[in-house]
């Protein structure tokens, strides 16, 4: 008998029909003799919907009400389920998330989990209980109730499997797996039967929102092995956890990311100092700067670029709209109509020409490259906003056509 942990998403059990075709999974993998533990999040968009609810009645609301707003969404879901699990015949409980043991930081509305004591799983997983668990939630040193920011639930279930050594860590949701492409754009696009977590994380920050990233981070800390699946196909996902040397592939996928603002600051003094005190003017008020170019310097000038995301744009002139003056730079300026396009891949460490071929592809495409970084795993380049989808589908053409070789 195995400890298998089941996550579903919003999209999962978003009404009663999606709800029994869950309860149907569920009690199917109890039958073949498994401990099961449910993860779930709100229907479909209730957490959205909540948050309008409460703008209407105060949008100033304090973040403690607000997390006393939003657990609910998943107390719903978890308590239909359980409902659903009863209908079918099955033993079940469902429990909130601070029933289940999720001890939290008191950062209300992106709390962290501090601890997990499921001594009340345990019990009911010895009765035989299917046991529910709401996700998203855990309860703060005050007896509160905390949520751990957006998309959390991923996070919850991760954190069961690594603290009870589950067997299999399944994460539900609405597509079939992680995919070389996003394939709503790219119809080439398949999709991936093994990541690994650094991948993961690249995708994942990248736009390709399939799992959570804290979540990804603790199963690579934790050795918890993910598989990403659709609740309504049912078949085979992609699995998320450490590859070999022999499993890496040069190129895993293609992400694009248009959620970027490009800055630059134009006439910087030629002296040492500089590029510390601007970027540590950013870091000091939490923004969090991605790709960094410098020109050479010419007549005791240069230029520094840079980007951050688009939601941070308006935060970013501010801060620095005053600051040309003391730096004694010229102007700054900036431009929201970009994207990032990045190649992720972690064999590509050892396969140096696949940079060149990243900038052929896009040549072909007449693309022009404004900034470049890499790193060991992933190459990504800034182009015009407008082209992003051309970049992605060129990039995906070269590298996953059946005669690319590295
Ligand atoms: N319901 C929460 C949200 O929409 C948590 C989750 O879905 O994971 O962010
Ligand atoms: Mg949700």
């Amino acid at each position: 008998m195995g400890l298998i942990v089941q996550k579903f998403g919003g999209s999962s059990v978003a009404n009663a029909e999606r709800v029994f075709n869950v309860a149907d999974i569920i009690t199917k993998t109890y039958q073949e003799g498994n401990n099961v533990v449910v993860v779930v999040s709100a229907q479909g968009d209730t957490t959205d919907d909540l948050i309008e609810k409460a703008k209407e009645i105060n949008p100033k609301a304090s973040k403690r009400e607000m997390d006393m707003l939003l657990t609910s969404g998943e107390q719903i879901s978890a308590s239909l389920l359980a409902m659903a699990i009863e209908k079918l015949g099955f033993p079940v409980v469902s429990l909130l998330g601070w029933q289940a043991g999720f001890q939290t930081s008191s950062a209300y509305g992106s709390a962290r989990i501090n601890n997990l004591v499921p001594d009340r799983i345990y019990k009911e997983l010895d009765k035989r209980n299917i046991v529910i668990v709401t996700g998203f939630q855990g309860i703060n040193k005050y007896r509160d109730m905390t949520t751990l920011g957006r998309g959390g639930s991923d996070t919850s279930a991760v954190a069961i499997a690594a603290v009870m050594h589950a067997d299999r860590c399944q994460i539900f949701t609405d597509v079939e797996g992680v995919f070389t492409a996003d394939p709503r754009k790219v119809p080439t696009a398949r999709k991936l039967d093994v990541i690994s977590y650094d991948e993961m994380l690249e995708l994942a920050s990248l736009g390709a929102q399939v799992l959570n990233n804290r979540s990804v981070e603790m199963a690579k800390k934790y050795n918890v092995e993910l598989e990403v699946l659709s609740s309504l196909t049912r078949k085979p996902g992609t699995i998320v956890r450490e590859v070999n040397e022999m499993e890496k592939l040069n190129v895993s996928g293609i992400a694009k990311d248009t959620n970027v603002a490009q800055f630059s600051i134009i006439g910087v003094p030629d002296r040492p100092g500089l590029a510390f005190r601007i970027f540590s003017k950013l870091g000091a008020n939490d923004i969090n700067v991605d790709i960094i170019l410098q020109s050479i310097g010419r007549n005791g000038t240069k230029d520094i670029s840079f980007t951050v995301a688009s939601n941070n744009r308006a935060a970013t002139s501010e801060l620095l709209g005053d600051y040309i003056e003391t730096l004694g730079a010229s102007s700054i300026i900036y431009d929201e109509n970009v994207a990032k396009v990045s190649v992720v891949g972690a064999g590509m460490e050892s396969h140096p020409n696949i940079a060149a071929q990243v900038f052929e592809a896009l040549y072909n495409a007449n693309i022009n490259i404004r900034m470049i970084s890499t790193s060991e795993i992933k190459i990504s380049v800034l182009i015009d906003q407008e082209l992003a989808d051309l970049a992605v589908r060129v990039l995906h053409d070269k590298f996953f056509s059946p005669d690319f070789t590295a």
